[in-house]
């Protein structure tokens, strides 16, 4: 039977791999998770015959929380709105890391015996899990709106850092003093760690939220893996050491897409109080422009960029854009879409809105591909992007985004864009791009206006 158990394990490690690879393609994505679902449904059903539930498992208990997870997860994974993901992400990322450090303080507070390495490693991802479970929870709120961005205050970070180090010495002592630490010692150690996670991403704002939402990704499967070593659970370990692994990746990448390192991210105080709170300054006036206009404008191009952002995903106008872009085409008109890395609220957001609106591939080019074709475009068309479109951060050192890529849209010949009125993006800083010579703005949502704007072509 334990050969078995070992067996279906293996096989769920192995279709966790297989659909990690599949997730590497938009064509297969799909398929990808249902492969790793499928190997997480073995795992968990396999684990009910585990020997090593035999006389202590209490299996009505497992039913009732299965039970009340699963149906959760159905309903708000169903529910939940494209543009609301990066919240569910962290939420469900801080729900790993709290399962992973739950396991961890279990086998602690029953000071099971471990070697010392197993020990050690215990500790290691409880640590890591509590401060991913806390941390994500923070970043969860901020995301949802229901914290502010960034919460700064003097000396924060020795502060923060004066935390972390005493929840880490406590940790050295539960490792490395077998079963003869305190109780006391073991609470203290998890509830600073708690508060570790929290104090870490109170400041973090500005745009650097994508940055923090993976790195809390990466450090669940850390602490899962972990966990899975403690408790000799194979298919635990290599799902764990999977997300970890993706997560590093993805960490890596958003971090590279906003030209910041991860310690600037997680220590420095970036932009400043001042800049977070004014918002930074454009100079100039907003010049508004009709959809008929604007359609001429794309009508008698040679060339079109269209830059998506956040906004077209709330507007949901995906399909009207597409529609309007092969017009253009059939015009002669040369049409492409340029893809900053973090537009949007979930890395590759805007690449999913596309490609289910049927773009080709190939009309989609990333910031680096794209950037040095806006000077030879005769119209940037910006529906419901902001920051990644925003200049401040190549010329005003006390933005807060300063110094993260942009789309070069600013360089493109006349630049129209689409967004219902003066709100800001995500970072909450004012825009030039919008108040340049260059520059119209086309006021409504993004779905009814680019309706207008098919209309407006058609009509030509
Ligand atoms: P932004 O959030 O900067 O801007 C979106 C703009 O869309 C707003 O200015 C808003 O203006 C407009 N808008 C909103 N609703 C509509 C609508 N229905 N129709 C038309 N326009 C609309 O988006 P970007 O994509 O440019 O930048 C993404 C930001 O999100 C970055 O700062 C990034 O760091 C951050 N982020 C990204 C994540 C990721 O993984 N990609 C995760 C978390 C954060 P108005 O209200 O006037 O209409």
């Amino acid at each position: 039977m334990a050969y078995a158990i070992q067996a279906v394990y293996f096989v769920a490690a192995v279709l966790f791999i297989y659909g990690l690879k599949q997730m590497s393609s938009p064509r297969t994505a799909r398929r990808g998770i249902v492969w790793a679902g499928v190997g997480m449904f073995m795992a968990v059903v396999v684990t009910f015959f585990h020997p090593g539930l035999h006389g202590v498992g209490n299996y009505v208990l497992m039913f009732v929380a299965i039970a009340i997870g699963g149906g959760l997860a159905l309903v708000t994974g169903k529910r939940v709105a494209m543009t609301d993901m990066p919240q569910m992400i962290a939420l469900y990322n801080g729900m790993g890391g709290g399962a992973a450090a739950a396991i961890a303080a279990l086998e602690l507070i029953r000071h099971a015996p471990m070697t010392l390495t197993v020990q050690i490693i215990a500790v290691l991802g409880a640590l890591i899990g509590t401060v991913a479970f806390s941390g994500s929870l923070i970043a969860f709120a901020k995301l949802q709106g229901l914290q502010r961005k960034a919460v700064r205050y003097p000396r924060q970070q020795v502060v923060n850092m004066a935390v972390f180090a005493v929840s880490v010495a406590l940790g050295v002592v539960v490792a490395f003093s077998g079963a003869g630490y305190s109780d006391a010692v073991l609470v203290f150690f998890f509830f600073l760690a708690l508060a570790a996670g929290v104090m870490m991403t109170l400041p973090i704002g500005g745009a650097d939220m994508p940055v923090v939402i993976s790195l809390f990704n990466a450090l669940t499967g850390l602490a899962v893996g972990f966990e899975g070593f403690v408790l000799g659970n194979p298919a635990m370990m290599i799902a764990g050491i999977v997300v970890g692994a993706a997560g590093t990746l993805l960490t890596q990448l958003m971090a590279r897409a906003m030209n910041r390192s991860l310690a600037k991210v997680l220590f420095s105080d970036f932009g400043g109080a001042a800049a977070q709170e004014t918002g930074g300054s454009a100079e100039g006036h907003l010049k508004p422009i009709e959809a008929n206009d604007a359609g001429a404008m794309l009508a008698y191009a040679d060339k079109v960029i269209i830059v998506p952002g956040y906004g077209m995903a709330v507007a949901q106008a995906q399909h009207k854009i597409w529609e309007l872009a092969e017009l253009l085409a059939e015009r002669g008109v040369t049409v492409k879409f340029a893809i900053h890395p973090v537009a949007g609220r979930m890395p590759g957001h805007m690449n999913v809105l596309l490609a289910e609106a049927g773009v080709p591939y190939d009309m989609i080019l990333d910031l680096d591909e794209i950037n040095n074709e806006f000077v030879s475009a005769d119209v940037a068309l910006v529906i419901g992007a902001n920051d990644v479109t925003n200049p401040a951060a190549r010329t005003n050192p006390d933005s807060p985004i300063y110094g993260m890529p942009i789309l070069n849209v600013d360089k493109a010949k006349n630049v129209i864009v689409i967004k219902r009125g003066q709100g800001t993006g995500f970072s909450g800083v004012e825009n030039p791009l919008f108040y340049a010579d260059n520059t119209r703005m086309l006021y409504g949502d993004g779905q009814r206006v680019a309706g207008e704007l098919i209309q407006a072509v058609k009509s030509m």
